[in-house]
């Protein structure tokens, strides 16, 4: 007989905690739940907690079918355009659009259901190369010029993007602070009538306290809740 975990998360406490940090700040909080299997996440939905975040469209689908239907499930990884139609009809929102061709899809496959989807556009602020979303002056050009306005069925809430993995917090801070001083030129300025530069998603788990003091409204975090992910 194994004597069982030695540590169990306890994912509802950590929902809380996290919860009551980021309630004073105006931050909500997506909770990634990738690679976790659906009872986990229901046990953080019969704690009260109703926003998830998934990195793979073929899992989202298969946890949206398999759990209650008032998940709000946000896509928070990078996505191919041949996948949208998948999840176009459900998801409340897509955090990593990374060109206007992707864009152009969701607002095809949202007038086919006449569905206006929810986005936000990555930007791209990491020293990795590997990192997706658009350049920052890429950013300005697509919405001023992008034709946004022009595509109905999208609605761009905001930006979203990630720092560079290291354990360096000035580097984290510069680059948070770049995507904040970029969505605060936004604000300032007059926007499409389906963009609004509401929502700022920066911060994960090792990062978040530091996106909070960059105006972060939306903080994707799946290790402090949920523990260490397996990939087989
Ligand atoms: C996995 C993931 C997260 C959460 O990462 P943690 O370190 O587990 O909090 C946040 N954002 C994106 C885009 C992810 O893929």
């Amino acid at each position: 007989m194994f004597p069982g975990p030695i540590y169990q998360m306890d994912i509802k406490n950590n929902i809380q905690k996290l919860q009551t940090e980021l309630e004073s700040k105006g931050c909500i909080l997506v909770a990634v739940s990738k690679t976790h299997p659906p009872e986990l996440i229901l046990e953080a939905y019969t704690s009260g907690h109703k926003v998830f975040g998934e990195n793979k469209v073929q899992e989202l689908v298969s946890k949206y079918e398999a759990l209650p239907k008032d998940i709000e499930w946000h896509l928070i990884g990078h996505l191919q355009r041949n996948k949208v139609k998948y999840i176009a009809p459900f998801v409340t929102l897509i955090h990593a659009i990374d060109s206007v061709k992707l864009l152009e899809e969701v607002n095809k496959q949202g007038a086919k259901i006449n569905r206006v989807i929810h986005c936000l556009l990555q930007v791209h602020i990491a020293q990795e190369e590997t990192k997706f979303g658009f350049d920052p002056a890429e950013v300005l050009k697509i919405i001023r010029t992008g034709g946004i306005g022009s595509m109905p069925y999208v609605k761009i809430k905001g930006l979203m993007a990630m720092a560079t993995l290291t354990d360096k917090t000035d580097i984290i801070a510069s680059e948070f602070k770049s995507v904040q001083e970029l969505i605060t030129t936004l604000r300032k300025e007059k926007l499409p009538t389906n963009v609004e530069m509401k929502e700022l998603s920066i911060g994960m788990s090792s990062d978040y306290k530091i996106a909070l003091d960059y105006g972060s409204t939306m903080v994707r975090v799946g290790t402090a809740i949920f523990g260490e992910r397996k990939y087989d």
